[in-house]
């Protein structure tokens, strides 16, 4: 989850390009997980996409004969072949109609298949191709609180998420190159913009609302569950970013706290302590995230091997999921919810937040 924190950069400029901030893309590097060497794009049902790769341009659509592009990375080129078309060039577009957002299905073959909403740019880099999506601040919201949200969290609670993800999106940039933030928890999960439903209805309700902190966006951090009381950054050996967070009492996860164990060699043990997120990301990095899922843990030895035994699940650092969801089961809104878990925090639209400069 958000470990790393980092002071907003390009803040001023949102600040004062007012009227943009709302309209603002977020550019979103997807599927880098998986090393695509090889990308597939087509259109959703029902709609064309525009291709721009070198100087050919492709429409894809279901309808008529060539409706899918094949790409593959060759050295700093790429190969994009669309029916019996090949083109050998160093980046690809794909937009809607008139450079719009398009609905387009990009799959790494064999593997993943995901729908997004935006425009996509595809580059290749040392051997792998990246993909970029530049949606809408709040589709890239929607689709967060579309993967992130608990099962059954109310919508009181999805909005809670809702404002702390857009709040991230606008002040969290600058962690990545090439583009803004990845699709893992690293940054924010995103999975796929979400139909109708709970998740786009709590997006849409808080529609450019932010947190800011003595008037300034924060990227605002959260996680699945605490251990019954939150964490600041400097607990976990993390500088504070522009907002310090504070460490508030989680009634949901004191009461029912969410307990793992893990076995690992005494060599991997003797790396790890509680509250040292960067060695807690450095392990998960390496063995797999269940290896040490949370910051509260005690260790203890059997034979060769050590036992971790902890409650919690993420860094544990601002909004915690689990109780935020039973926060509003009880019937907290989710201004009560985010001043719980973000003390000294005031929620502002994104006009709002701009025209006070
Ligand atoms: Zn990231
Ligand atoms: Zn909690």
């Amino acid at each position: 989850m958000k470990a790393r924190i980092k002071v907003a950069i390009g803040f001023g400029a949102l600040m004062l390009a007012s009227p943009l901030a709302l309209a603002e893309d977020v550019r979103i590097g997807v599927l880098g997980l998986f090393h695509p060497r090889q990308f597939t794009v087509s259109a959703a049902d029902g709609t064309a996409i525009i291709v721009h790769a070198g100087q050919e341009t492709f429409v894809l659509e279901r309808s008529s004969g060539a409706h899918v592009a094949e790409i593959r990375a060759l050295g700093s080129m790429m190969v994009v072949r669309v029916g019996t078309h090949v083109v050998h060039t160093p980046k690809l577009t794909a937009t809607g109609r008139a450079s719009g957002p398009a609905d387009f299905v990009l799959a790494v073959p064999g593997k993943i298949a995901r729908h997004y909403r935006g425009t996509l740019e595809l580059k290749p880099v040392s051997g792998a191709l990246v993909a970029v999506v530049g949606m809408d601040l709040e589709t890239a919201v929607a689709s967060v609180v579309a993967a992130e949200s608990l099962s059954g969290a109310p919508p009181e609670a999805l909005k809670a998420q809702a404002v702390a993800a857009r709040s991230y999106f606008v002040a969290g940039k600058g962690r990545h190159s090439g583009f803004d933030f990845c699709d893992t928890t690293r940054c924010q999960f995103l999975r796929e913009p979400p139909g109708r439903g709970s998740a786009a209805e709590a997006a849409s309700a808080t529609r450019g609302l932010v947190m800011v902190y003595q008037s300034q966006p924060f990227a605002a951090m959260y996680t699945r569950s605490c251990s019954g009381r939150t964490r600041t950054p400097v607990e976990l050996g993390l500088s504070p970013g522009n907002y310090p967070y504070y460490s508030v009492d989680c009634k949901y996860c004191r009461e029912h706290p969410s307990h793992w164990q893990s076995r690992i060699s005494a060599c991997d043990a003797s790396t790890v302590r509680s509250s040292d997120e960067a060695a807690r990301l450095k392990m998960d990095r390496r063995l797999g995230w269940r290896t040490v899922p949370s910051n509260s843990f005690a260790k203890r030895s059997e034979g060769d091997r050590v036992i971790l035994e902890g409650t919690g699940e993420g860094h544990g650092i601002g909004l915690c999921q689990s109780g935020a969801r039973a926060m509003a089961e009880e019937g907290a809104s989710f201004q009560q919810i985010l001043s719980h878990y973000y003390p000294n925090a005031t929620v502002v639209s994104l006009e709002r937040a701009a025209s006070s400069r």
